[in-house]
């Protein structure tokens, strides 16, 4: 194995190559795409490219070992097996899938246990489900600082409990809670977990062994690949008991009028023609970050998101939202004297690219007693520089705001 590579710059990215004037800083939206996943696509679309599974022409067959490939790729990356990977369109739709087709197992007065960190996409979907099946949803409270709230986590753990629900890191916010307590709570109460790994696959475990959650949805399109693909790792079991949550071709053994009979896991969840060349731009993916040293992609990114609290702390009217929270590299902004959506157009005209509004966070946001903020993520791409720039760009916008 060749050593470890420690990050990649600008040029591993051709739209930050071709606007070498943008500074990308939305990251935790969506990550630029590396060139290596971009030319995955296009070769797999050349050469290997044709529906999967139901064709017996050599095309066919090398298009569905590619297809499969990237499971048994994604697999490897989870610690997992091929069979516990379903593929979905992204992370909100593995949550869905979980709430649709487990979800059927609750009865009225059941408790899904929700935290307030959580993006709308692992909230909703159980509003939904509890509608349906008379749950009830209970959202875990949080401190002043916007962490958990443990002690109110573990009063709330009761024996009508069935689901937790929790993110890995918070989009809005970057808070880290407290995880492996707050999973190992849970099991001990034979609770069912899931675990949003949108932003926390980027940077935090995902080794599902290690993890012990039951459920881990994530997107494609955070972590480096295509949009139009999502990962549901269910627990080999679980994911074998639960019922189809959509019907169509690809998700049955056998069709009649007398009874329809359904495929194994994974396929059960994955009914039509899936996101092939997603799938495969995945995997190349998850082969190009296999080269770098994570643990020193990381540190890099806490670096620049430590550079950029610093400089913010001089400046009069910034605060840094959950600042006193364990976080992902992840900055939510919002100031004394002037309107975030101001500050980030801006930004914008200075060729800064960073998110601003409610961040699909609503309960956070108002937990926090804000309605809006800006949000500055950080890439392996960015550096220091980057950081002196906002830095100078944020001093300039908010004097010309006082
Ligand atoms: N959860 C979290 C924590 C997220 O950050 C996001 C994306 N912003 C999602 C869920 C939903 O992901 P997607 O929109 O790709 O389905």
């Amino acid at each position: 194995r060749p050593p470890l590579r420690t990050l990649p710059g600008r040029d591993q990215f051709p739209l930050l190559q071709a606007q070498p004037e943008l500074i990308y800083l939305d990251s935790a939206a969506t990550s630029q795409k590396p060139l290596a996943v971009l030319d995955a696509e296009r070769d797999f679309y050349t050469r290997d490219y044709a529906n999967v599974h139901r064709g017996s022409y050599q095309l066919a067959a090398r298009a569905t070992a590619a297809y499969e490939g990237a499971r048994a790729r994604v697999a490897r990356f989870l610690n997992a097996e091929a069979d516990e990977i379903v593929f979905t369109r992204g992370c909100t739709e593995a949550i869905n899938l979980v709430a649709a087709s487990w979800g059927c197992s609750l009865k009225a007065g059941d408790e899904i246990l929700v935290s307030t960190l959580e993006h709308h996409a692992n909230i909703v979907p159980w509003q939904l489900l509890a509608a349906r099946c008379g749950a009830i949803v209970r959202p875990i409270p949080l401190n002043q600082d916007g962490q958990i709230d443990l002690a109110a986590f573990h009063r709330l753990l009761g024996p009508r409990t069935r689901l937790l629900a929790i993110t890995q890191a918070a989009n809005a916010t970057g808070t880290r809670p407290p995880l492996a307590e707050i999973l190992a709570a849970a099991r001990a109460h034979g609770v069912t977990t899931l675990v949003d790994g949108a932003q926390g696959v980027v940077h935090d475990t995902h080794d599902m062994q290690a993890l012990g959650a039951d459920f881990y949805a994530f997107s494609g399109h955070k972590l480096f690949g295509p949009t139009g693909i999502g990962v549901l790792y269910g627990r080999g079991a679980l994911l074998q008991d639960m019922p189809p949550w959509q019907g169509g071709g690809e998700m049955i053994e056998s069709v009649s009028f007398d009874g329809t009979r359904f495929a194994e896991a994974p396929q059960r969840f994955e009914a039509g023609t899936p996101p092939i060349a997603q799938a495969v731009g995945l995997a190349a993916a998850l082969d190009w970050l296999s080269q770098y040293d994570l643990a020193h992609w990381e540190l890099h990114e806490l670096a620049l998101q430590h550079q950029l609290e610093a400089g913010l702390s001089l400046m009069q009217g910034v605060h840094v939202l959950a600042r006193h929270t364990e976080r992902a590299p992840i900055s939510s902004l919002h100031f004394s004297g002037a309107h975030p959506y101001d500050v980030a157009q801006f930004l914008d005209a200075r060729s800064i690219a960073a998110r601003v509004g409610q961040h699909c966070a609503q309960p956070l946001l108002a937990h926090l007693g804000v309605s809006s903020t800006l949000r500055l993520s950080f890439g392996p791409h960015n550096t220091t520089s980057d950081v002196e720039q906002v830095l100078a760009a944020l001093a300039e916008t908010l004097d010309l705001l006082a």
